[in-house]
């Protein structure tokens, strides 16, 4: 018998029913709070700020369902939410709370509001803090940058930003790009991403990154160091024309310390040290069009369709160009090379 209510008990001690009756089954807080940054969206949890795409709805009925604590002996315990939007920034939430506690099923109720707190986050700001902590300068050997060169350079640093920030390296951001007369700066709040944007530009542009560091000051006894990473890219880029090795030959890329062009005679590719002597002609960009207009055995009558003027070229025989078909044609001086 139970001592207290003289119901049944199993073991002569407090029946279920008084068992429970003598604690409270669960807690809850009045109220919870989000804390979500204004300018980016980012969400504080106690682990810190992260990004977040998770709707509204879901955060504020995991943040109701967070609020309540079960007593640890309450075995299959159930939150049901309904939410109830009063305002942007607060949410009622109405809480239907079930477990087991000594074999008793209970059932509870509980309302409480959800308040959302705008708060500026860490990377928020850090901006606009205009921190840095290194900057990436495009520059390139013995000419300027051209500016496709900076375009693509402009274009990798941001994959390689969004890549960063897909893998929780939240400070690892672009704080700016710099357009000067020298070229292009890349400003950027971690050493991480400055490091990772000039590896991957020279890996697809060629050249080479080297770091200059300036101290800037000294934190809790630490020196604090900014990194300029100058990306020196190679004089030739991709699609130059050379004059090499008694023939001609088109950039294909440039990696490290060496350098693949198409041979255009043959049309076969040949990799040579970035050294080997060689004189640039002009950029395929820079290439006029004509169409072919007969062919005469090894010759093709070409007719370029803005002057007007005919003249005849030895066919390209890797390439193979017919009557109706278009070459594109680079001079070194009087001689036409197609490319
Ligand atoms: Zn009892
Ligand atoms: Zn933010």
């Amino acid at each position: 018998m139970c001592p207290k209510c003289g119901g049944p008990s199993k073991d002569g001690g407090l029946c279920g029913k008084c068992l429970v009756g003598s604690v409270p089954w669960f807690t809850c807080d009045h109220r919870v709070i989000i804390t979500r940054c204004g300018g980016c969206g980012s969400l504080k949890t106690a682990a810190g700020w992260g990004d977040s795409s998770r709707e509204r709805e879901d955060l504020e009925e995991d943040a109701a369902i967070s609020a309540v604590k079960f007593h640890q002996d309450v075995k299959k315990p159930l939150v049901t939410v309904k939410l109830d939007h009063l305002s942007i920034n607060r949410t009622y939430a109405d809480l239907v709370i079930n477990g087991t506690m000594y074999d008793e099923p209970l059932e509870g109720y509980y309302s409480l509001e959800v308040v959302w707190q705008n708060e500026s986050c860490d990377r928020c700001n850090r901006q606009h803090g205009s921190y840095y902590e290194g900057i990436v300068q495009i520059r390139a050997e013995e000419r300027k940058a051209t500016v496709q060169e900076q375009e693509e350079a402009q274009r990798i640093a941001v994959q390689v930003e969004n890549d960063m920030q897909k893998e929780g390296e939240r400070l690892s951001f672009i704080c700016r790009f710099d357009e000067g007369r020298e070229g292009l700066d890349i400003v950027v709040g971690s050493q991480a991403l400055g490091e990772l944007i000039s590896r991957e530009i020279t890996r697809r542009l060629g050249g080479r990154v080297t770091l200059h560091p300036t101290l800037v000051g000294e934190k809790n006894g630490q020196k604090l160091y900014r990194i300029t990473y100058l990306v020196r890219l190679p004089w030739l880029q991709r699609g130059d024309v050379i004059a090499v090795r008694n023939t001609y030959g088109e950039i294909l890329h440039s990696e490290g310390r060496t350098l693949t062009y198409l041979d255009l005679k043959t049309g076969l590719p040949r990799t040579i040290p970035e050294s080997t002597p060689a004189r640039l002609i002009a950029n395929v960009r820079e290439a006029d069009i004509f169409s072919v207009i007969y062919r005469d055995g090894k010759m093709l009558g070409i007719l370029d369709p803005i002057s007007g003027k005919t003249e005849e070229i030895n066919q390209v025989t890797w390439r193979n160009p017919d009557v109706g078909d278009t070459v594109k044609i680079i001079r070194d001086n009087e001689r036409a090379i197609v490319v």
